[in-house]
């Protein structure tokens, strides 16, 4: 079975260097890494990094029901990502963006 479980891939985008996150399955968990740190080591940028369920359960929450990962590519313009609680979803819409700092979460 092929599962299309990275879909976020071109739209988390590490803070710090402004480059797309790379997604890795690390013990069988789903995340986005900052391609730069993952390619040339910590001299060149931070691990920034989120687990992707972590990711669609904050936008099931922002609509109130399980998206499929297409509607998720529609709607979702990008993900800034400083930390995996420091983040930033917006939206294609125009909607409020969900911004996530540390116990501080806007939907
Ligand atoms: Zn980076």
């Amino acid at each position: 079975m092929i599962e299309l479980n990275n879909i976020f891939s071109r739209l988390c985008k590490c803070k710090f260097c402004g480059k797309n996150m790379k997604y890795k399955n690390e013990r069988n968990i789903g995340k986005y890494i900052c391609s730069t740190y993952d390619n040339y080591g910590k001299n060149y940028c931070k691990r920034t990094h989120v687990s992707e369920d972590f990711l669609k359960s904050l936008i099931f929450r922002r609509f109130q029901r399980e998206l499929s990962d297409q509607e998720i590519r529609e709607i979702v313009d990008y993900v800034e990502v400083e930390d995996s609680l420091l983040l930033e979803i917006h939206f294609k819409n125009g909607d409020e963006p969900i911004l996530l700092k540390g116990k501080f979460i806007q939907f």
